[in-house]
C-alpha cells in the first residue's frame, strides 16, 4: 500500500484510545528494525525523519528506502514524518519528497535555537497547514519549549528553563483554532536526548496535569509527547560494560506515556531508545569479537536490539494489533476532507 497520511493513524488511535511510537530512522537497517516489529505485532507505522537525518542520509535513498518498507510489507499502513521542520520551506520539500506528514516547528525561529514570538509561530504554522492540507499532508504544530538540543535542532534549554517554557493549555486551544494543525506537540517537561532527568522524574517536573489539561479544551486534536524515549537503565548498562562511559541517567517512565495516552497524546517520539540498543549491540560485538569486520556481524544484531526496543514500544502504546483494522485512506481522499 502506498504510504498513508499520518492523519489517518491517529484519527484511528484517537477512536480506539491507543498511542503511536514515531520512530527516527536515518539508515536501511533502522527502517527494517521498525518493519520487523511492526510486522510481529500487526502494527502501524510512523517513520520520521529530522532535518538532520535528511541530509545524513539524502532524500531519494531515503525516499527509496520508505517505498521499500511498503512494497514489502502492504498489510502495514506507514506514515512517513518530517520531525522538527524549521521552516516552511523545509516541510514543503518534505512535501514535494513524498512525505505523507510534516511538523512545522515554529516554536523556535527558522534557526532551530532561539524561542519564537507567538504569532510568528501561528503565521508559519497557518501558511504550512494551508499549503500540506491542500495535497492530503498532515501537519503536527508545536506549541512551548522542549529541553535539550536534538539533531542540532533545540533551544538547549535545562530541566528548569524548560520548565519555564511548557505550553499554555488557554493558548493552545487559541493556536489550534487559528492554525488548524491535525496534532500538536505539547511542552510538559521533557527533553530531547540521553540526558533528561538526573533522577526519576516526578509530577513536578513531568506536567501530566497539563496535557489532561489541554485535551479537556481540544478533545479533537491529537497530542504529541517529543523527548519520551525511557532511557532504560539496561540499554545504557550494556554500552558500559562493553566498554561505553554513560552517566547514569532518567527518561520518561513507559507507565507516564501510557497515562498520556489515556489523556489525549496519539503520537510519541522515541529515539534515543534505539540509538541505545544500536550501540550496546555493536559495542558488544566490537568487545566480544575484535577480529571481526564484517559490518553485517554488528548492524545484524544491531538491527535485532532495536527492533526488540521498538516491539516493546507498540506493545506498550497499545498500537499493537491494529495494523489491518485502519481504513485505507489515500492522499487524494484527505484532500477532499480537507476542503470539505
Ligand atoms: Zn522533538
Amino acid at each position: 500500500m502506498p504510504l498513508v497520511p499520518m492523519r489517518v493513524l491517529l484519527d484511528h488511535a484517537a477512536e480506539h484510545g491507543y498511542g503511536v511510537g514515531a520512530f527516527n530512522v536515518n539508515n536501511m537497517e533502522q527502517i527494517q528494525s521498525i518493519m520487523m516489529a511492526a510486522t510481529e505485532t500487526n502494527s502501524p507505522v510512523i517513520v520520521q525523519a529530522s532535518r538532520g537525518a535528511r541530509s545524513y542520509s539524502n532524500d531519494a535513498y531515503l525516499r527509496h528506502l520508505m517505498l521499500a518498507a511498503a512494497e514489502l510489507n502492504p498489510q502495514i499502513p506507514i506514515a512517513m514524518h518530517q520531525d522538527h521542520g524549521n521552516s516552511a520551506a523545509t516541510c514543503m520539500s518534505a512535501v514535494d519528497q513524498g512525505f505523507t506528514s510534516v511538523m512545522m516547528d515554529g516554536s523556535l525561529e527558522e534557526d532551530g535555537k532561539s524561542p519564537a514570538s507567538y504569532e510568528y509561530n501561528v503565521e508559519v504554522t497557518r501558511r504550512v497547514v494551508d499549503a500540506a492540507h491542500a495535497k492530503g499532508v498532515t501537519v503536527e504544530g508545536e506549541l512551548g519549549c522542549l529541553g535539550g538540543i536534538e539533531d542540532g535542532h533545540g533551544a538547549g534549554l535545562t530541566g528548569d528553563e524548560a520548565l519555564a517554557h511548557l505550553t499554555d493549555p488557554q493558548q493552545a486551544e487559541e493556536f489550534v483554532a487559528a492554525t488548524d494543525v491535525d496534532a500538536l506537540a505539547v511542552a510538559i517537561g521533557t527533553s530531547h536526548g540521553a540526558y533528561k532527568f538526573t533522577s526519576e522524574p516526578t509530577g513536578e517536573v513531568l506536567r501530566m496535569d497539563i496535557i489532561a489539561e489541554i485535551h479537556r479544551r481540544l478533545p479533537n486534536t491529537h497530542l504529541v509527547m517529543h523527548g519520551s524515549s525511557s532511557v532504560p537503565k539496561h540499554l545504557i548498562d550494556i554500552i558500559n560494560k562493553f566498554g561505553g562511559s554513560m552517566k547514569p541517567t532518567w527518561g520518561v517512565p513507559v507507565r507516564e506515556i501510557q497515562e498520556g495516552i489515556r489523556n489525549g497524546v496519539r503520537k510519541i517520539n522515541v529515539d534515543t531508545d534505539n540509538r541505545l540498543a544500536i550501540t550496546g549491540a555493536i559495542r558488544k560485538v566490537f568487545q566480544e569479537k575484535g577480529s571481526e569486520f564484517d559490518p553485517r556481524k554488528y548492524l545484524g544484531p544491531a538491527r535485532e536490539a532495536m527492533a526488540e526496543v521498538v516491539k516493546d514500544r507498540m506493545i506498550a502504546f497499545g498500537q499493537a494489533g491494529h495494523a489491518d483494522k485502519i481504513p485505507v485512506v489515500t492522499l487524494d481522499e484527505m484532500i477532499t476532507r480537507y476542503s470539505g
